[in-house]
């Protein structure tokens, strides 16, 4: 491993914009330095799905035997993402201005880039190693969910993408499900004759009033993200649009709280005179490995092999892991150290990229 290109590598990444939907010109950079290192590039025809500027990146190492493994990373940042400025300090790497880093997930594509650039460069047999690069992942999963990957089946991947440290290998994450309730009311003078009225903003209070919210187990969240409606104070609110999201681990406790939050919607509308449309959508659907599954064994001994204190971990969040696991691939999340990602604060220490990179090229080199 070249721990100068590596960080060089990461520096021109975060200073390449790449805002969800823009990702064409880190796609065409990823490009260039994947084929200069004996990749196949290419990049998918999903973005007329996707609307963003380019597809997603699909490349692949030739190896011996085989046997494939994938490894992935999304290309595009949340914003304020634009013109960063990285700054590297005492081991650590920030962004210098008013803007994220980009870490997530420019750390996972830089890692990917420097392992297969060693595996080529070097004489050791090597599975045929598959490259799988997202537009999108940060606006629901667009690219991950518009790849083709019928091609792909039953092969393990290999996501970098989580704040968990180097040698964590992130198991589980939730099922994930939104809805949109739109409460219709009658609107009337609240002064002149209000008792002619029907509000849905009050109906759509003693709904939320009857949810429950917040942690509801371990594993099991709800949330109401955003409320809206009425017109004027001297109205009697006729609208009233309330939107919320649920997660759990295991399905059948996601099925559960939706079934909850619709009698929670049905009862307080009930017997009122207000009718209530709620229009669920399932985002993303969550995945669970077992510790004993080979590809979680994989990634937990090539670890320990290099040194880290391997351990298993679940997270609340979704990433394209969730997507690649529905679509048939044996996928989890690696910890890859970056910290307080989505936020102004967001930094990478130089120690935790070239762990990471050790740790796949291990598990590149494992992998049989
Ligand atoms: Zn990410």
């Amino acid at each position: 491993m070249d721990s100068q290109r590596l960080l060089a590598t990461f520096l021109d990444l975060v200073q390449i914009d790449s805002p969800s939907g823009h990702e064409a010109a880190v796609a065409a950079y990823c490009r260039g330095a994947l084929t200069a290192a004996g990749c196949v590039v290419e990049i998918d025809d999903s973005a007329a799905i996707t609307g963003s500027d380019t597809g997603n990146l699909i490349a692949e190492l030739g190896g011996d035997g085989a046997e494939k493994v994938f490894f992935s990373a999304h290309m595009d940042t949340v914003s304020p993402g634009e013109g960063i400025k990285p700054v590297v300090e005492q081991g650590v790497i920030r962004a210098s201005g008013d803007t994220i880093l980009g870490a997530d997930d420019k750390v996972g594509i830089a890692a990917i880039i420097e392992m297969v650039r060693v595996l080529q460069e070097s004489q050791l047999s090597h599975p045929t190693i598959g490259i799988l690069l997202s537009v999108g992942e940060e606006k629901n999963l667009l690219g991950a969910n518009a790849m083709d990957a019928s091609g792909f089946c039953g092969q393990p991947c290999f996501v970098l993408d989580s704040e968990n440290q180097p040698g964590e290998v992130v198991v589980g994450a939730p099922f994930h499900s939104s809805f949109k309730a739109t409460f219709t009311g009658k609107a009337a003078h609240a002064g002149v004759c209000p008792e002619k009225g029907v509000s849905a903003i009050a109906i759509a209070a003693a709904a939320i009033s009857a949810m429950q919210l917040g942690r509801l187990d371990e594993v099991t969240t709800a949330n109401i993200g955003t409320i809206s409606g009425g017109s004027a104070d001297n109205v009697v609110a006729d609208s009233c649009i309330v939107t919320g999201e649920f997660r759990s681990l295991h399905e059948q406790r996601l099925n559960e709280t939706g079934a909850a939050i619709s009698t929670a919607i049905q009862t307080a509308v009930a017997g009122t005179g207000a009718s209530v449309d709620v229009v669920w959508e399932e985002s993303y659907p969550g995945f669970l490995l077992d510790e004993g599954h080979p590809i979680v064994q994989l990634a937990l001994k090539a670890a320990k092999r290099i040194g880290l204190p391997a351990q298993v971990a679940v997270t609340g969040g979704g990433s394209d892991t969730n997507v690649f696991s529905k679509k048939g691939l044996q996928a989890v999340t690696l910890g890859t150290g970056m910290k307080g990602i989505h936020g102004l604060g967001e930094s990478m220490a130089i120690a935790d990229l070239e762990t990471l990179t050790r740790l796949i090229l291990q598990i590149a080199l494992d992998y049989r």
